[in-house]
């Protein structure tokens, strides 16, 4: 069981990049409320869908640049910085940790991507806590990924709070305008037992790949993985996840949110 100097961590459905310039809706307040209620951490590390590469790697530079990686939005988007300092001795750890995972120490390909800075403007407005990415291993199965979460399990004892950054649900071709805050039948099974699964039994997460809806819910999974890291997490440290906010956007994107280890804000939410 976690002590209680444990680190929370969270998985965020992140959603639209406009997120990060919505003063507030019902996740980004749910965004903030998490950040507000955690003890201040010595580090961030996120698990963005937006960095998924044939490979795990973590950002090693003491000065991260903000990535704006889509294109289409207005320019005060594109405007955006999240100035976080890195911390490379904390990335050495991490590849540590990690073995026998292999992790690469990123110099100058990374920074922070919209699925890490759109989150963080709203939970860490102030920017003041080093920020790290881990990049998502796109050769590697669900349960690969449930494994190397759990062994990020003793950061949480040092400080370090862990974000995962997706969809659950998140298939781009299907969006329906008509339809800005509901899920189809298929989105709402497949975010169901996620939750399920996240609320009783995390150890058992990669079990959505064998779920029906799953090619529907993410024809491709990078915005799913970063759940498992966090129910790894939740596994390691024998406390299922409790939910932060639940919701759909255009049918076929849950926006879906968990935390673990931080039952406080949970309480608070409506
Ligand atoms: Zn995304």
């Amino acid at each position: 069981m976690s002590s209680p100097t444990t680190m929370p961590a969270a998985f965020i459905g992140h959603g639209s990049p406009m997120n990060a310039l919505d003063p507030t809706n019902r996740y980004v307040d749910r965004w903030r409320a998490f950040g507000a209620s955690v003890p201040r951490p010595r580090a961030i590390v996120v698990i963005s869908a937006h960095w998924y590469i044939n490979g795990t790697a973590v950002t090693a530079m003491a000065a991260p640049r903000t990535i704006h990686d889509f294109f289409g939005f207005p320019p005060e988007l594109f405007a955006v910085r999240y100035p976080a300092p890195g911390d490379p001795d904390l990335a050495a750890e991490i590849a540590e940790l990690a073995a026998p995972v292999w992790v690469g120490l990123d110099h100058d390909s990374w920074g922070f991507d919209h699925g890490a800075w759109s989150v963080l403007v709203h939970a860490f407005p102030d920017a003041s806590v080093p920020v790290l990415q881990l990049s998502i291993d796109a050769t590697k199965p669900l349960a690969d990924h449930v494994a190397l979460g759990a062994r990020l399990a003793p950061l949480r004892e040092r400080d370090v709070l862990i974000l995962g950054s997706g969809n659950i649900v998140h298939n781009l071709g299907r969006l329906d305008p008509g339809r800005p805050d509901e899920g189809f039948p298929s989105s709402v099974a497949f975010d169901d037992e996620a939750e399920r699964l996240m609320t009783t039994d995390p150890a058992s997460i990669a079990s959505l790949g064998e779920h029906p809806a799953y090619s529907a819910a993410v024809p491709t999974p990078e915005h799913l993985l970063p759940l498992m890291y966090i129910a790894g997490l939740a596994a390691a440290a024998g406390t299922p996840a409790d939910l932060l906010v639940k919701g759909y956007a255009f049918g076929s994107l849950s926006m879906t949110s968990y935390i673990v280890g931080g039952a406080d804000v949970t309480r608070r939410s409506s």
